[in-house]
């Protein structure tokens, strides 16, 4: 029998309402055997999920989902299989959580002034301490009635001219790819299909991914459709990038995610468990 592969996933670490322990015995539950946990620029989950994993019998990778500015947009870069302890890698994601301390309170003072109140306090209360992103506002948002859901919260708040809305500046492309090969790991463009880009820009992006040592490609994702899934299927094999797969899954309250559903990896892709840098015990 073959293997199910997740490798990308979030807990209550960054934007994920699992505990790691939590999302390791759902995974578990859904027939997943390698999961990688790849919270938003935090590995503080990973040994929760480490330890809950050996419970269960599953292989867990250490992971990441790095946040980058690129030409203006943010992009999203996954780190698999990583030495969680390496200095750059603590240093660089250690500059992003302050970042996104900085960027909490500007999203706050600027939602305060469409009325609400308390914004980062309220934020905060969803973070639970820990880092803070988009999505604890806006289930603060939620909550305040505000807005209907966290979707509608993006689309009415969060996005490029809303009121809510900060732009990005997070890593460069060059630091992201850069900080997961000196801590061992894999890089990997998050969501390809999520950018909306024109294909000369995503050769651009693919290129200089390249350059700096980035080697796989998302190309089956929670977030795909199945033409998508073909179009990210040629462009991996165009640019001779390895495949990854993962559900990015945030958590039972989105119910149109799952772990362990995704189509079968199409034959012909190599995928990243195939490529020498995979550990043997995942292989
Ligand atoms: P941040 O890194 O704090 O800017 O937040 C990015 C996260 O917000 C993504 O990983 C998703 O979890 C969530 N997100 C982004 N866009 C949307 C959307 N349109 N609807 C719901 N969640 C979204
Ligand atoms: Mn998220
Ligand atoms: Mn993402
Ligand atoms: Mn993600």
């Amino acid at each position: 029998m073959s293997l199910i592969y997740d490798l990308h996933c979030h807990s209550t670490e960054s934007d994920g309402t699992l505990a790691p322990a939590e999302l390791v015995a759902h995974a578990a539950n859904q027939g997943v055997s390698v999961l990688a946990l790849t919270d938003h620029d935090s590995t503080a989950g990973i040994e929760q999920a480490a330890q809950a994993a050996t419970r269960h019998g599953l292989t867990l990778i250490p992971g990441v989902e790095i946040s980058v500015t690129w030409e203006r947009q943010t992009v999203h870069i996954v780190g698999l299989n990583l030495d969680i302890k390496n200095k750059a890698l603590r240093k660089g994601l250690n500059a992003l959580l302050e970042y996104r301390d900085v960027r909490a309170r500007r999203i706050a003072q600027k939602l305060e002034k469409t009325g609400l109140k308390d914004a980062l306090a309220g934020a905060s209360r969803f973070a639970q301490g820990r880092l803070i992103g988009r999505v604890h506002f806006a289930r603060y948002l939620v909550e305040q009635g505000k807005a209907e859901s966290v979707r509608d919260v993006f689309k009415k708040f969060l996005v490029r001219n809303k009121p809510g809305h900060v732009a990005g500046q997070w890593a460069s492309l060059e630091q992201a790819v850069g900080w997961i090969v000196q801590a061992g790991g894999m890089a990997v463009i998050a969501h390809p299909a999520r950018y909306r880009m024109t294909a000369t820009r995503l050769n651009r992006l693919i290129d200089e991914f390249k350059q700096a040592g980035g080697l796989g490609l998302e190309v089956l994702s929670g977030s795909h459709s199945r033409d998508e899934v073909q179009h990210m299927t040629a462009v991996a094999l165009r640019h001779g990038l390895l495949a990854s797969v993962g559900s990015d899954y945030h958590g039972p309250d989105n119910p149109w995610i799952e772990m362990g559903r995704l189509p079968a990896m199409p034959t012909q892709l190599t995928p990243v468990w195939q490529s020498a840098l995979w550990p043997q015990v995942a292989a």
